[in-house]
């Protein structure tokens, strides 16, 4: 068998693309461009690209979108007072804190402060409780990037076994609330799992979101099962890599998703989807 390779890059331009029609109908309709803005602090180099290529997305749709760039020596109070600012700017609708944040800034004070509907990548909706399962507005980036590819593939997700190897709050946890939510079977896996393979053998769909090159190998997977990758590693020759051995992998599962390639592209998809989502919660009448 040879596994059906996602293509994320695809999924990813039909999203935007369906954003990019959105946003001309909600110009023409409230006669302004739904706004995403980022603040960033300090000068992080990868933040600075990651930032980048948000803006370069925003213009890619036909979003307004604006940058806070505040001084890495900023005080806590200083960028809270920039959240707060962008809380209420009509012509923002949603907005994120580009992270990691400085050394000395409390991350978790400071998201606390951001508007829920405001919330771009629904970081501070992660808390238990919070996340509005499968029909919120605006949901956690990646995961939902996940199960945007998977509905894509027309991959069945609903009754199936599904096991998220990982348990962060950012990716672990609210993939696996969403697929709960989509009825899935869900178990989840993390450092202390005493038997990974067999906990990742009974899987439908895998996905694997710890960060270790080559942990997850064909022996792991059940035959025919859909698997994602979330993982972003260097390999010895420091090239891009996932959590999974994709050239075993490939000849045991159905559905594998590549690295680069798969999931990444997915997150700023997103990112447009929940600022549209929110550009027309704000604006429904
Ligand atoms: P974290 O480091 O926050 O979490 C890693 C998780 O993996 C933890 O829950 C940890 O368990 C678990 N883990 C570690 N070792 C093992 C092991 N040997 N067996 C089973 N579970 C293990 O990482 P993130 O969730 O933030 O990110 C995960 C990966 O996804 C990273 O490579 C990251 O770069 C990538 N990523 C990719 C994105 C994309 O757009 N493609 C977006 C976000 C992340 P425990 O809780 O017990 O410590």
């Amino acid at each position: 068998m040879s596994a059906e390779i996602i293509d994320g890059k695809l999924v990813a331009a039909y999203v935007r693309s369906k954003v990019k029609e959105e946003a001309a109908a909600f110009a023409d309709r409230y006669g302004r461009a739904p706004g995403l803005a980022v603040i960033r602090v300090g000068d992080d180099p990868a933040s600075a690209v990651y930032v980048r290529n948000k803006m370069k997305a925003c213009d890619e749709v036909g979003f307004f979108s604006k940058t806070l760039h505040l001084p890495a020596d900023s005080a806590e109070d200083e960028v809270i007072a920039a959240v707060e600012e962008l809380n209420s700017v009509i012509s923002i609708d949603a907005f994120l804190v580009q992270l990691p944040l400085p050394k000395g800034l409390n991350e978790k004070r400071i998201l606390s402060y951001v508007k829920r509907e405001k919330d771009a990548d629904a970081f501070c909706s992660l808390d238990a409780g919070h996340l509005k399962l499968g029909g919120g507005n605006i949901l956690p980036c990646t995961p939902a990037g996940i199960m945007e590819l998977l509905s894509y593939y027309g991959i069945q997700v609903a009754g199936r076994e599904c096991t998220v190897v990982g348990r962060s709050d950012i990716v672990g946890r609210p993939m696996a609330a969403l697929l709960l939510a989509a009825d899935a079977t869900v178990t989840i896996a993390h450092s202390r799992t005493t038997d990974l393979p067999a906990v990742t053998r009974r899987a439908d769909i895998l996905v694997s979101a710890v960060g270790k090159a080559g942990l997850i190998t064909a022996d792991m997977v059940k035959p025919g099962a859909v698997v994602i990758d979330v993982g972003m590693n260097r390999n010895a020759e420091g090239k891009l890599c996932g959590d999974v051995d994709f050239a075993g992998v490939s000849e045991v599962a159905s559905y594998i998703t590549p690295v680069p390639g798969g999931v990444g592209p997915m997150t700023v998809a997103m990112l447009m989807r929940n600022t549209m989502n929110a550009a027309l919660a704000a604006s429904d009448e």
